[in-house]
């Protein structure tokens, strides 16, 4: 199975990208993750995309494209995959369905999580990020025991600097312009299946599992 999961920023792409990873036993491939290890180890693709990602615009799809081809070539993407906040432009859809049209394959489905604007950044100016074990906390929804503690492994919290209001805001209207217009792109290929995203999560995963298991019969 080769999955797309799409939807803006906070729509809880990261939780579901997991559950149907382990659902469909394929490797999800996050873009923003793995930019964010590259930032990380201070590579010079972290560099690059590092500048980008702080105000909340999108690395150049050159950079993002040339990424995903290299990490899809690796063994275990060679069966399916569930790529997770790629693409995120209409030329990065185009450049992944050339690349899987030169391996003599094809994407099975996009999901798409739905979900309203004003619940997308409640949902991100809530989140903390662990320093220690990456584990993501939420004031309101999912609060630590102490404000800027982890409870997992005692690991300060922090605001990663893409969820602060000014970068949301950007965010979001990247989202609408460059990323919005891939619903009609997809769904004119008849691969797209529409999530409702709001609510707790064991709704929405219970959503996904349900859209799924009626997609693939
Ligand atoms: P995410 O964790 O998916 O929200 O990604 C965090 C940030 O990484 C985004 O705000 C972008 O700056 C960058 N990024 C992730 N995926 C892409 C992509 N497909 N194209 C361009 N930039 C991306």
């Amino acid at each position: 199975m080769r999955l797309v999961l799409v939807g803006p920023p906070g729509a809880g792409k990261g939780t579901q990208a997991e559950f149907v990873a382990a659902m469909l036993a394929v490797p999800k491939i996050s873009t923003g993750d793995i930019f964010r290890a590259n930032v990380g180890r201070g590579t010079p693709l972290g560099v690059t995309a590092k500048r980008y990602m702080d105000a909340g615009r999108l690395v150049p799809d050159e950079v993002t494209i040339n990424m995903v081809a290299d990490r899809l070539a690796d063994s275990d993407a060679v069966y399916g995959f569930l790529l997770d906040g790629f693409p995120r432009t209409t030329p990065q859809a185009i450049a992944l369905d050339e690349l899987l049209c030169s391996r003599e394959t094809k994407l099975d489905v996009v999901l798409e999580l739905v979900i309203e604007e004003d619940e997308v950044i409640r949902r991100l100016s809530g989140r903390r990020t662990c320093r220690g074990c990456g584990k993501i906390w939420h004031i309101e929804f999912d609060p630590p025991r102490a404000t800027d503690q982890c409870d997992r492994c005692g690991g300060v919290l922090f605001q990663r600097d893409d969820d602060r209001a000014a970068t949301i805001a950007e965010r979001l209207r990247v989202y609408d312009r460059d990323t919005a217009p891939l619903t009609d792109y997809y769904g004119a290929q008849g691969r797209l299946v529409g999530i409702d995203g709001t609510g707790p999560v064991e709704d929405v995963t219970a959503r996904t599992g349900d859209a799924l298991r009626s997609y693939l019969g």
